[in-house]
């Protein structure tokens, strides 16, 4: 198990995929299921950063863990919040267009996971659970 906190600044997105890659080692995953896992908390992490904060201060926390060979990672902000998550999973729905943002991010990690699943609360932030 690893708890991991660290601000909403745009560089800590790859410190996230580093630790990651470094807890999954050891179950000796092929190269695809690194890339998978990896790509899957780059869009999770990159959603609190991009989405839930206004600055580079909020704080971000990464939980991972594993039983029975099986890896489960969550990602938690305590940020706006997401008013309709149904919605905001839909493939192509974003909120920030004029960013140059796709709305691909969680068909991502649907895609690459095996479960994720998102728990969140306007104005009290958002919590993304994903296993694999
Ligand atoms: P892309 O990931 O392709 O760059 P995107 O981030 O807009 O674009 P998704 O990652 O699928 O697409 O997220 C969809 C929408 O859900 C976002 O546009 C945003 O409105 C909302 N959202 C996602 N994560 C958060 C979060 N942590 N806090 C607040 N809103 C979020
Ligand atoms: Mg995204």
């Amino acid at each position: 198990m690893l708890h991991l906190e660290f601000n909403s600044e745009s560089e800590n997105e790859g410190i996230a995929r580093i630790v990651t890659s470094a807890y999954i080692m050891r179950f000796d995953p092929d190269m695809e299921e690194m890339e998978d896992v990896k790509t899957a908390v780059s869009e999770a992490v990159t959603n609190c950063i991009v989405h839930a904060y206004f600055d580079e201060n909020g704080k971000i926390e990464m939980d991972i863990s594993d039983k029975e060979q099986i890896v489960k990672i969550e990602i938690t902000d305590h940020g706006i919040g997401i008013p309709d998550v149904k919605k905001a999973m839909e493939p192509m729905y974003t909120t920030k267009p004029e960013e140059e943002r796709t709305g691909m991010g969680f068909s991502f990690m649907e895609a690459f996971m095996d479960e994720v699943h998102v728990y969140s609360k306007e104005g009290e932030g958002t919590k993304v659970i994903m296993t694999k």
